[in-house]
């Protein structure tokens, strides 16, 4: 299945809720689901009720465009999940936040997980030194993500990099706005996971 190309405010519009996937402009009055919190589409306004299976496909739907995922990619970390220790939703959560793109977009190299994305993709990221463009990519306790020496002259990097400075990496990172790189120190906690999704139901929906 191709990569969706659509309008993606549409994509919150039809989980009913804020996935912050246009950067910036999710913080601005320009947000597509505060002008029009409902539905995309002919019955976007119509009957509400949901069944069982439709609030855990919605759940599942939602994390997958949170994080910019495709259906087989996102089943194959949840069975990577499951067969880990532990609570199976936190683990599916715990392996996402550990891409290399959502990494970069934490420690604020990129307004979105798209630019972030995109930027890992051309290039512009090491881990622990070599270059690595698959965003996918895992990190690890340890690792050292930074921009690569090439690309810190790049008039778009020397911005991203100072708008970073600003932004508050979460406590499972550790930034070093100079160095412009950031460590991962831990593997993160449930709670320092700032996604509003219900994981379990993300379970349920797998389970079934
Ligand atoms: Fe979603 Fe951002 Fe568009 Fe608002 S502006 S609908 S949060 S992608």
């Amino acid at each position: 299945m191709a990569r969706y190309t659509g309008p993606v405010c549409r994509l919150c519009r039809r989980e009913g809720a804020k996935l912050y996937l246009k950067g910036d402009r999710c913080y601005t009055g320009k947000c597509a689901i505060d002008r029009r919190a409902y539905a995309p589409g002919q019955h976007g306004q119509g009957r509400k009720k949901v069944s069982e299976y439709g609030l855990q496909l919605r759940e599942k739907q939602k994390a997958k465009r949170i994080y910019g995922i495709l259906e087989n990619q996102f089943r194959n970390y949840f069975e990577k999940a499951d067969r880990q220790k532990g609570i199976t939703g936190e683990n599916l959560l715990r392996l996402l936040e550990r891409r290399l793109d959502n990494v970069v977009f934490r420690l604020g190299f990129g307004s979105s997980r798209t630019e972030a994305r995109q930027l890992v993709r051309h290039g512009h990221f090491t881990v622990n030194g070599s270059r690595v463009n698959i965003p996918s990519f895992l990190v690890k306790v340890g690792d050292v993500v930074a921009i690569a020496e090439k690309s810190k002259e790049s008039p778009k990097l020397k911005e991203l990099a100072e708008n970073a400075q600003s932004k508050a990496a979460p406590a499972w990172l550790e930034k070093d706005s100079n160095a412009l790189a950031g460590k991962i120190v831990a593997i993160p906690s449930r709670d320092e996971i700032d996604v509003q999704v219900q994981e379990h139901l993300i379970v349920e929906l797998y389970s079934r």
